[in-house]
């Protein structure tokens, strides 16, 4: 069975349909990505996927089990914004380990786990940094770092390349493309850049006006007919 399976989803604002019977599925370690135009409703899935906001009706399964009635603190996923969202109070290493504490993890279990993290993600001297001290391309790794620190099945990542600049986007592309492989991670990317879905998708679900008009790989949805 697919790892993940969404079911004639709905979502409405008011009168407004921003899901319209949407269904999917995704296969365990796929690198998907929901590729439209700014309000095609890409977001709305996503949130719907992490129980978010309160869906309209509709249908999700992940890894056997229904989710769509769960809050999202009894869901397994990680999630990744677009602006960051680091605690400007917390060091690196606090933001990393925030989820972790609420898992009564011992110190050193914490302490292990956030170092494994820097090093993975390539930033091991930032640990006593404040989010304020790092670029723009560092807070989003802390910020992916943190998402991976409850070693969730699956990674949610809400436009997380576009409030950075050309050239480390095109690095953080292959960044996160090979870690997501070497951990074999389930994964999902909200992305109106249709490049990027190009280069990173092991699938693109094309969306407009709130249905998903077509899914396939970047050859398929790329290819002239
Ligand atoms: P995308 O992520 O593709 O840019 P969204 O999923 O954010 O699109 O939004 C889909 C549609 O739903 C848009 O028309 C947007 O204006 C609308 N929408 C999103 N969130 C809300 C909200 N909280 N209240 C009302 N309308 C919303
Ligand atoms: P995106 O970058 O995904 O397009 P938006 O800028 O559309 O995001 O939306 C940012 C936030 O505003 C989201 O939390 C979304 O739910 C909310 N939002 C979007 N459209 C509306 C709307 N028409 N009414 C109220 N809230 C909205």
């Amino acid at each position: 069975a697919p790892y993940l399976q969404v079911n004639k989803l709905w979502k409405h604002y008011g009168n407004f349909a921003a899901l319209k019977e949407v269904s999917l599925e995704i296969e365990e370690g796929e690198f998907v990505c929901f590729l439209g135009p700014s309000g095609c409703g890409k977001t709305t899935l996503l949130r719907a996927i992490a129980g978010l906001d309160p869906q309209s009706r509709g249908e999700i399964v992940q890894g056997g089990q229904t989710i769509s009635r769960l809050p999202p603190e009894q869901r397994d996923f990680g999630i990744v914004f677009q602006s960051y969202a680091l605690f400007p109070n917390l060091t690196v290493t606090q933001n990393i380990a925030y989820g972790l504490r609420s898992l009564k993890k011992s110190r050193q279990e914490v302490a292990q786990k956030v170092n494994e993290l820097l090093e993975t993600i390539g930033l091991p001297d930032m640990a006593h940094k404040y989010p304020a001290q790092l670029s723009g391309g560092q807070q989003q790794r802390i910020a992916l770092a943190r998402a991976l620190a409850t070693e969730p099945s699956l990674l949610l990542l809400d436009e997380p390349l576009s409030a950075l600049d050309a050239r480390v986007r095109l690095h953080l592309r292959q960044e996160i493309r090979s870690l997501q492989r070497k951990l074999g991670i389930t994964t999902i990317m909200v992305t109106h850049d249709q490049d990027e879905a190009l280069a990173m998708a092991d699938r693109i679900v094309v969306m407009n006006h709130g249905i998903i008009e077509q899914v396939g790989t970047p050859e398929q949805v790329y290819r002239r007919p």
